[in-house]
C-alpha cells in the first residue's frame, strides 16, 4: 500500500502532508494526536462551574454572530447540548473564523470556561467538527484530535479525515517490531503495530497512555543506544593508562598539605575519578559542581594521580585570566612539593615560550596550565596522561573527542560550574560520565539576596558606599537589551558615568562586549588587584573569575535575566571572608514569570534547584540554546518529564551494546535496520565517527 492509495487524498492534500513532513505511510502513522476527545471527559454545559476550568463540551451550532466594530470585532458561536447553551468567542480573526462554522453542525469546544452574564463562554476554544452521523450521545469511541498545520487546515484536512486514513493504514500495514523481545517484556511495552492502533484507535485512555510510553521509550532507547555505541567505538576504543600507584604525591598532598577537610561531595568525585583511572579504560568524566563547590582541588587530586604514575597533566581554561588564576592556585597548593608547573598563555615572550614548550616536550615540566587554544595547537607532550578542561560549555563533543584522540590518549576530566539538571546533562553530555559535587564547603557565608525596585537606588548606593569604605568591592551589571550591543552599551555607559560621580572616592571601571580582549583583560586584572573597586559591566564578566574581595553584586533590570544567568552572576561573589550581598533591582512592569524568577533567587542559593526551575520555565531548548548545544530534539519524549524512561532506556541500551556491539545477533536484526540510519545521522551531527 502507498500513501496515494488512501481515500480522499487529493493532490493538494498530498502536498499539504508533504509540507507537514509526511511523505510515507509510516510518517503518517507517526503523526500522533495532540489530544483525545473522550466521551467520559465531555462535560454537560449546565454543570460547568464557569470558574475558568479547562473543559471539553460538545453541542450543535445554534447561532453564529459577528459583533462589535473595527478592531473590536468579535465572533460568537453559540452551541447547545441537551442541557444548556455555551458561547465560543473569537476576538481575533473574527471574519476569517466565521467561515469555519455552519449552523446546525455539531462541534466540540475545548478551553477555559468562564461565566459572563447569561452565558458560559470559552474564549478562542480549540474546536473540532464532529460528524453528523455520530450522534452525540453515542460518541462511545475516543476521538483522536490531530495537530493542524497551516497547510493541512488550508486543504480542510480535518482530524476526522486523518483519523480515517490511520484506520485504513492499520487495516493493511503491520510495522515490524524492532525492540528486542526481552526488553519489550521487561519494560512492559505493547508490541509496535499494536501500539500504533492504541495511539490512533484507542479503546480507552489507558491504552493510548501505554502506547505513548512505548514510543517515548523507543525514541530514548535509540538515542541511548547511539550514545553507548559512540562511547564504545570512538571513546573507549583506546585502552586507558592505568594509574595504579596512588602513592607519593597524592597521599602526601591530601595528608599533609591540604589546608582543609574535603567535603563529602569532593570525596565522592575523587573516588569516581580514582575508579576511572584504574579501570584500564580512558576516563571521560564531567565534574558538575556549583560555583565555589571546590572543583579545583578535585582536579588537583586527579593531576597528582597522573604525576604519581609518571605522567604529565594539562589544565585548560577558556581564558587567559582564568588560566593565570588556576596557575596561581595550583602553584600555591603545590608549593611544598617538588613539582614543576608552568603557565602557557598568548602574551608571553618567545624565548619564555620556547623554554616552556621544550620543558613540556622533554618531560621536565609536570603540569602545564594554559588556554584551550594554546595547549591544543602548540604543545607536544612527552607523556600526557590527563587533560583537564575547565568550564566546558564552550566546548563540544567533537573537541573533547579530539583531546581524547591526542597522541598518548590522555584521560579527560571536564569541569563545569553550570548546574544542569540530571536528565539534561545525561542527554547533553552523553559521551561523558558524570559526577556531581553536592553542597559547598562549610564555613562559607551564603550570599544574601535582596530584591528592590528602582526607586531605592539611593539607599542601595549608600549601602554600597559603606561596603566600599569597609574595603569591599562591587559589581554592577546591566542587561543586554534585545541583543543590541549599542543599547546594551548605552545603559552600561550611562551607569558608569553616574556611578563615577556617585563613588568619586573610588575607582570605577567599565567592561563591555565591544572592548577588545586585551582591554577587557586589563580592566579585569585591575579589578582583581583591587585597583578598581566598582566594576560596571554588561553580561560579559568572565565566568569563573575569582575575586574573593568582591562582596556586592548589583544587577539592574534583573527581571530581564534568566534564572541560570542570575545564578551565574551571583556566583561571582560570596567567595571570600566577608558577607556578600546580591541586590536584584527590577524595573517597571515585571511579568508574573519575572516576579517568580526574582522570588526564586531570593529564596535559594542552590544552583541545581534554580536550574530545575529554569528548565521548567523555559524548556530544554531555550535553557541551553538548542542549536549550538548539540541537544537532540525528541519527537515524543520530553526529557524533563520522562526522566525515568530515559534512565530505563539507558540501562537497556548499555546492556545490549555490551553483549552485541555491532548488532550481529539474529534477534537484533530488525533493530539494526532502524538503528543504523539513525546512528549515521547522529554521528554526522556530532562530527564524529
Ligand atoms: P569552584 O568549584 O567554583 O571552581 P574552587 O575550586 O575555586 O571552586 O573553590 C572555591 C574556594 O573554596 C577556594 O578558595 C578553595 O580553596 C576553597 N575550598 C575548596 N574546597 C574546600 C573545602 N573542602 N573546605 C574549605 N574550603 C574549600
Ligand atoms: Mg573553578
Amino acid at each position: 500500500m502507498n500513501l496515494t492509495d488512501l481515500p480522499n487524498l487529493s493532490t493538494k492534500r498530498l502536498k499539504a502532508l508533504s509540507e507537514s513532513g509526511i511523505n510515507s505511510l509510516l510518517d503518517l502513522l507517526n503523526f500522533f494526536p495532540r489530544r483525545y476527545l473522550d466521551r467520559t471527559s465531555v462535560s454537560k454545559i449546565r454543570r460547568l462551574s464557569g470558574n475558568g476550568e479547562e473543559v471539553t463540551v460538545v453541542g450543535r451550532i445554534k447561532n453564529i454572530q459577528q459583533k462589535g466594530y473595527g478592531n473590536k470585532k468579535r465572533l460568537e458561536v453559540i452551541i447547545q447540548d441537551d442541557t444548556a447553551a455555551l458561547k465560543g468567542v473569537w476576538f481575533k480573526g473574527a471574519h476569517y473564523m466565521k467561515k469555519n462554522f455552519t449552523k446546525g453542525e455539531v462541534v466540540s469546544f475545548f478551553g477555559k470556561a468562564k461565566r459572563y452574564g447569561r452565558y458560559t463562554s470559552i474564549a478562542h476554544p480549540e474546536y473540532e467538527k464532529i460528524d453528523d452521523s455520530d450522534d452525540i450521545e453515542d460518541l462511545k469511541q475516543i476521538m483522536p484530535i490531530y495537530p493542524s498545520t497551516k497547510s493541512l487546515s488550508n486543504t480542510r484536512t480535518t482530524s476526522k479525515i486523518i483519523h480515517n486514513w490511520q484506520k485504513v493504514i492499520l487495516k493493511h500495514e503491520k510495522p515490524p517490531e524492532f525492540i528486542p523481545e526481552s526488553i519489550r517484556q521487561s519494560q512492559n511495552l505493547p508490541v509496535r503495530h499494536k501500539a500504533y492502533r492504541m495511539i490512533h484507535l484507542p479503546q480507552s485512555a489507558s491504552e493510548y497512555k501505554k502506547a505513548f510510553k512505548r514510543f517515548k521509550f523507543e525514541e530514548l532507547f535509540l538515542f541511548e543506544l547511539s550514545v553507548a555505541k559512540t562511547k564504545n567505538e570512538i571513546i573507549e576504543r583506546h585502552k586507558g593508562h592505568v594509574f595504579e600507584d596512588l602513592g607519593n604525591y597524592t597521599s602526601r598532598f591530601f595528608n599533609q598539605h591540604l589546608p582543609f577537610e574535603l567535603t563529602d561531595g569532593q570525596k565522592s568525585a575523587l573516588s569516581d575519578i580514582k575508579k576511572d583511572v584504574r579501570s584500564g579504560n580512558q576516563m571521560n568524566r564531567l565534574i558538575q559542581g556549583d560555583v565555589g563547590s571546590g572543583k579545583t582541588v578535585v582536579a588537583l587530586g586527579a593531576i597528582l594521580m597522573a604525576l604519581d604514575n609518571g605522567y604529565q597533566a594539562a589544565f585548560m581554561a577558556p581564558t587567559e585570566i582564568l588560566a593565570e588564576q588556576h596557575y596561581r592556585t595550583l602553584s600555591d597548593f603545590l608549593e611544598a612539593m617538588d613539582i614543576n608547573i608552568r603557565l602557557l598563555v598568548g602574551n608571553q615572550k618567545n624565548s619564555l615560550r620556547t623554554d616552556i614548550l621544550t620543558a613540556v616536550e622533554g618531560g621536565s615540566c609536570d603540569i602545564v596550565v594554559g588556554t584551550h587554544a594554546v595547549i591544543q595547537e602548540k604543545v607536544n607532550f612527552n607523556n600526557l596522561g590527563l587533560a583537564i578542561i575547565d568550564e566546558q560549555h564552550r566546548f563540544g563533543v567533537k573537541q573533547r573527542a579530539e583531546i581524547l584522540e591526542k597522541g598518548s590518549h590522555p584521560h579527560v576530566l571536564v569541569m563545569s560550574a553550570t548546574p544542569i539538571p540530571r536528565s539534561l546533562a545525561m542527554t547533553l553530555y552523553s559521551d561523558l560520565d558524570i559526577s556531581v559535587i553536592k553542597g559547598l564547603p562549610g564555613g562559607r557565608k551564603p550570599v544574601k539576596t535582596a530584591v528592590r525596585p528602582q526607586k531605592k537606588h539611593d539607599e542601595i548606593y549608600d549601602f554600597v558606599e559603606q561596603e566600599l569604605k569597609d574595603g569591599g568591592q562591587a559589581y554592577v551589571v546591566y542587561p543586554l537589551v534585545e541583543e543590541s550591543e549599542k543599547m546594551d552599551l548605552k545603559d552600561a555607559t550611562a551607569g558608569f558615568e553616574k556611578l563615577q560621580k556617585r563613588f568619586s572616592d573610588f575607582e570605577v571601571g567599565l567592561l563591555h562586549g565591544r572592548m577588545d580582549s586585551d582591554d577587557k583583560d586589563d580592566v579585569m586584572q585591575q579589578f582583581i588587584n583591587n585597583e578598581i573597586q566598582v566594576l560596571i559591566s554588561t553580561t560579559v564578566i568572565e565566568v569563573g573569575v575569582d575575586v574573593p574581595n568582591a562582596s556586592i553584586m548589583i544587577i539592574e533590570h534583573a527581571e530581564r535575566f534568566g534564572l541560570s544567568q542570575l545564578h551565574q552572576l551571583r556566583g561571582r561573589i560570596g567567595r571570600g571572608e566577608r558577607q556578600s550581598y546580591c541586590i536584584l533591582i527590577y524595573g517597571q512592569k515585571v511579568s508574573k514569570e519575572g516576579q517568580y524568577r526574582l522570588r526564586k533567587m531570593a529564596e535559594t542559593n542552590d544552583g541545581f534547584e534554580i536550574a530545575e526551575a529554569d528548565l521548567e520555565l523555559r524548556g530544554p531548548g531555550d535553557f541551553l540554546g538548542t542549536k549550538q548545544s548539540g541537544l537532540p530534539e525528541f519527537r515524543v519524549a520530553d526529557i524533563v518529564e520522562d526522566q525515568w524512561i530515559l534512565e530505563q532506556a539507558k540501562t537497556e541500551a548499555w546492556k545490549l551494546i555490551n553483549q552485541d556491539l555491532s548488532l550481529e545477533k539474529s534477534e537484533h536484526q530488525e533493530l539494526k535496520k532502524v538503528f543504523m540510519p539513525y546512528y549515521k545521522e547522529r554521528s554526522k551531527l556530532y562530527g564524529i565517527g
